[in-house]
């Protein structure tokens, strides 16, 4: 059992999207308009509860109050590098965002995150804080890039992905119970290589072409 919140994103066009995704026959440039796709509409889950504030709006007939989200507040944070695949859907939603990039490579060996770049915008401390990666496999990137990013003391930390699985999960909400977790799917585990299965294969060469 994990002690974080995870919210499944079950709408029918995200498992739609996610199925085409899935599919090995599916092309790079359909995967990444896919990704693009089902990313902005995950983001529609992701602000539901983000915090607004009221300003004095003029329409063709009156004055009245309205609420607005601050879009500048929030920072969204691709792990490179398969993170990237869901910065242009967010930014279609949210343009207002900021972007922070965290570079982490899966050592192939261990498994573990080995950070080679880190870059956030100023004033952390106010924003909201989006992680993007599409998989959250062992947990052991998104586990160091939180920690990383918890350096930063921003606002708040929500983690993004497309797929995950439950040992993904717990490891993840073992070290960070604090962050909720948005996805689309808890598949059935890891192979023998750390890869989500059935998944949908590795999402950085499927995204970018790479082998
Ligand atoms: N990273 C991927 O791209 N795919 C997986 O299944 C696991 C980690």
């Amino acid at each position: 059992m994990t002690a974080g919140t995870v919210h499944l994103i079950d709408h029918p066009l995200v498992q739609h999207k996610l199925s085409l995704l899935r599919k090995k026959t599916t092309s790079v440039n359909s995967f990444t308009r896919l990704l693009d796709e089902v990313s902005a509409l995950m983001a529609y889950e992701l602000t539901r509860d983000m915090p607004m504030h009221t300003v004095e709006i003029e329409t063709p007939l009156a004055t009245m109050a309205s609420r607005l989200i601050d879009g500048k507040k929030i920072v969204l944070v691709p792990i490179l590098r398969a993170g990237l695949g869901f910065l242009t859907g967010m930014r279609s939603v949210v343009p207002g965002a900021r972007v922070g990039h965290i570079g982490l490579y899966r050592d192939p060996k261990t498994l573990g995150a080995v950070e080679y770049y880190f870059k956030m915008p100023s004033g952390m401390r106010e924003r909201d804080a989006i992680v993007l990666d599409p998989m959250l496999a062992t947990g052991n990137s998104a586990i160091a890039a939180v920690d990383r990013l918890k350096q930063c003391r921003p606002r708040s930390i929500r983690y993004v992905c497309l797929l995950t699985c439950p040992e993904g999960l717990g490891n993840f909400h073992r070290q960070h119970p604090d962050v909720p977790v948005y996805t689309a799917a808890i598949d059935d585990g890891l192979n023998e290589h750390g890869y989500i299965v059935p998944g949908l294969g590795d999402a950085g060469d499927r995204l970018f072409g790479t082998r």
